[in-house]
């Protein structure tokens, strides 16, 4: 069976010094770990009455439809801000320097709903944070969270918890 760890790509000093950055093109492109990432994504959740996986741009957005289509539930996009067509709702989220967005349909979740959240790295989590957040705005109920990658030495899943935190790789520092 296909190691995840081993399709993952780290490359140093990218988008800026300092930063690891953990590539998934090529897990992405190889068919036995697609499908392993997409069938760990989906395991735990399986009984859990999901009925809408939320992806936050850009790379939530490769796993959210078939960790969808596997549940049997619909799929929700959170996207940076001005990109969606109809009426949206926002949250903003700190960056190291500033500030950025996401914003989803305001009608895309009916009060009531159990969504998943699905992106490929968990990191400060501030990011799914403000999706969580936007989640909660439009009544919906946030079951869990899947990620492929965690950054295990940030504390991102301390922000998420009590709430279940799924991840199929955890890097435990930085290197
Ligand atoms: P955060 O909001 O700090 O949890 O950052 C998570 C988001 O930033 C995810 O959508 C990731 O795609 C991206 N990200 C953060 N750090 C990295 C990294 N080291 N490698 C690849 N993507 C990252």
């Amino acid at each position: 069976m296909v190691e995840l760890s081993n399709v993952i790509r780290n490359i140093p000093d990218w988008p800026k010094p300092g930063i690891q950055f953990k590539d998934i093109t090529t897990l992405l492109s190889n068919a036995e770990a697609l499908g392993a990432c997409i069938q760990g994504l989906t395991a735990p959740w399986k009984d859990k009455g999901v009925d809408l996986v939320l992806g936050t741009e850009a790379r939530g957005f490769l796993f959210a439809p078939a960790v969808a289509v596997a549940l049997g539930a619909g799929c929700v996009l959170a996207r940076k801000p001005g990109k969606l067509p109809g009426s949206s709702i926002r949250e903003e989220y700190a960056l190291e320097y500033g500030t950025d967005g996401l914003e989803v349909h305001d009608d895309c979740i009916r009060p009531g709903q159990n969504v998943l959240l699905v992106d490929d790295l968990l990191a400060t989590g501030g990011t799914i944070l403000a999706a969580s957040n936007l989640v909660r705005r439009l009544g919906g109920n946030v079951v869990g969270y899947s990620f492929v990658i965690e950054l295990g030495f940030l504390p991102g899943r301390s922000r998420l918890e009590p709430l279940p935190v799924h991840s199929l790789v955890t890097y435990s520092s930085e290197n």
